[in-house]
């Protein structure tokens, strides 16, 4: 039998990476990392997910002022401006980062998991070469790869990015300065996050959009809801609208479209990820072809046409999410060594982190008018619960489907405070097959945000019998 020096190699250390990296060693198996950063956590950790989410938290808190529930008048304090909090922001996501990064290593370090540092890419199907920044190439093989490279936004060439005016996700969450206009390139998830969170950091927001809808596929209520509290920020909204060219004039940036020229003092371009292949030499692999939006194809376990090689995370497409590339990471590795945990098949919860938070699980409506399923629809708004009117929240919403013969739960959208968390009551009822009159019954703590799903519930229940 062949011998490799490791049973399990993993290329990336994002959450992909780890989570494959950490099943595997705790199935006893001889695994590591490569990792051509200086830092571990991808993505996720050192650009993306946390840093955004650590800024968001101060922008969230700003908003907050504007609230009328009880807490604008314990945090008002006028002294206290956009640049300062931005400042203090900053500083909070570095030190989140370092905790997270710190936690990972040793966590890594527990599980005996080598960390080897350097940008490898294919010798053969079994072997990869990796080649450290200042070190000397080394050869390592494996019995079985996983490929969590990830990816990085989208910047095409024509785009003059400079990090300073013309920014990407990944430079616009560096910036240490608050610019006071930015136009936002694209109205996917990551664009509407950023844009609502500097809207509430005092920057005026212009969003320009190619679609004639942003995130055309959540739930129509929810998207409305999210569009009245985007024009209470005074975000300008242009649909469908291409771009045409962006250029910089010393301090400020010119958008041309072909409908109008805007003038900004930023501007952010957030079209869509790129994901990271160039640098594994794939052709060293003659069964691995990108898909044509340059991904690698996977079937349902994860595995490319090479068997024994599997791709996980952003690499594999959509829906490029930390939580979903965690779960990949630890289904391929399951899969690989027949672990008993894997193939289950979940339910996937979907967060956007707007101000105000969006997350959903299961169908939509339209989803389900398509496949002529004949439904009901509850609602439970944050502003007739207690706890909504502390929180001053006059706008948040649950919206729950159920199918009307079964009475079973087919869907749950939410917009508002806690949306994110809220949404796992609905994921379990979803992954159990629950009825409205399990969601109904319960008994929830009070005064909470919560109680949203009760009164949903009965309105579905009272539809059901209709
Ligand atoms: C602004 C922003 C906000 C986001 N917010 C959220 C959110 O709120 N929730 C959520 O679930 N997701 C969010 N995401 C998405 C999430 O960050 C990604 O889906 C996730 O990081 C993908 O994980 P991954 O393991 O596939 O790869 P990544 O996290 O991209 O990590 C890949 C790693 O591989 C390394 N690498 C690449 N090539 C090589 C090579 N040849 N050799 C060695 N190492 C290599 C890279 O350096 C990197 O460290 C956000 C993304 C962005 C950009």
């Amino acid at each position: 039998m062949q011998k490799f020096d490791y049973d399990v190699l993993i290329i990336g250390s994002g959450p992909g990476g780890c989570e494959a990296a950490f099943t595997a060693a705790q199935a006893g198996k001889k695994t590591a990392i490569i990792e051509r950063k200086p830092h571990l956590g991808g993505v996720s950790l050192q650009t993306g997910t946390i840093p955004s989410k650590a800024l968001r938290e101060a922008a969230y808190l700003r908003s907050r002022f504007a609230a009328k529930g009880m807490r604008s008048a314990a945090f008002r304090d006028p002294s206290v401006n956009n640049h300062v909090f931005l400042t203090e922001a900053i500083q909070t996501k570095n030190t989140i980062v370092e905790k997270q990064e710190s936690m990972l290593l040793s966590e890594l370090m527990k599980y005996g998991i080598s960390i080897i540092p350097g940008e490898a890419n294919f010798a053969d199907e079994h072997t990869v070469k990796v080649y450290p920044e200042n070190g000397k190439e080394t050869v390592i093989s494996a019995e079985y790869i996983i490929l969590a490279t990830g990816s990085r936004p989208r910047r095409p060439a024509e785009i003059p990015f400079d990090k300073e005016v013309i920014l990407d996700s990944t430079s616009l969450l560096k910036i240490q300065r608050l610019p006071e206009s930015m136009i936002v390139i694209g109205g996917g998830v990551i664009a509407c996050e950023l844009a609502t969170m500097f809207a509430m950091l005092g920057v005026k927001i212009r969003i320009i959009d190619s679609h004639s809808q942003l995130l055309a596929y959540l739930d129509e209520d929810i998207i409305r809801n999210l569009m009245n509290h985007m024009e209470d920020m005074d975000i300008k909204i242009h649909l469908s609208e291409n771009l045409i060219s962006v250029r910089r004039n010393g301090n400020t940036v010119t958008a041309v479209t072909d409908k109008e020229t805007y003038e900004s003092a930023a501007l952010l371009h957030a079209m869509g990820r790129q994901p990271n292949t160039e640098k594994l030499n794939l052709s060293a692999l003659k069964d691995i072809v990108l898909d044509n939006y340059g991904y690698i194809p996977v079937n349902e376990n994860f595995q490319t046409a090479v068997p024994h090689i599997y791709t996980v995370g952003d690499l594999a497409g959509k829906p490029s999410l930390a939580a979903t590339a965690m779960k990949q990471g630890r289904h391929a590795v399951s899969h690989a060594f027949q672990l008993s945990t894997a193939h289950q098949k979940i339910q996937v919860p979907m967060a956007i982190y707007t101000i105000p938070e969006l997350s959903y699980a299961g169908s939509t409506e339209k989803e389900l008018q398509d496949k002529n399923i004949n439904y009901v629809s509850g609602t439970g708004e944050y502003s007739r619960t207690a706890r909504g009117q502390i929180i001053g929240s006059n706008r948040g919403m649950l919206k729950m489907l159920a199918d009307k013969k079964s009475k079973k739960i087919l869907g749950i959208h939410i917009i508002g405070e806690n949306a994110s968390e809220l949404i796992h009551t609905g994921l379990i009822a979803l992954h159990f097959e629950s009825t409205v009159q399990d969601l109904a019954g319960m008994i929830y703590n009070y005064p909470t945000l919560a109680e949203c799903y009760r009164t949903a519930a009965l309105e579905c229940m009272r539809k059901c019998e209709q």
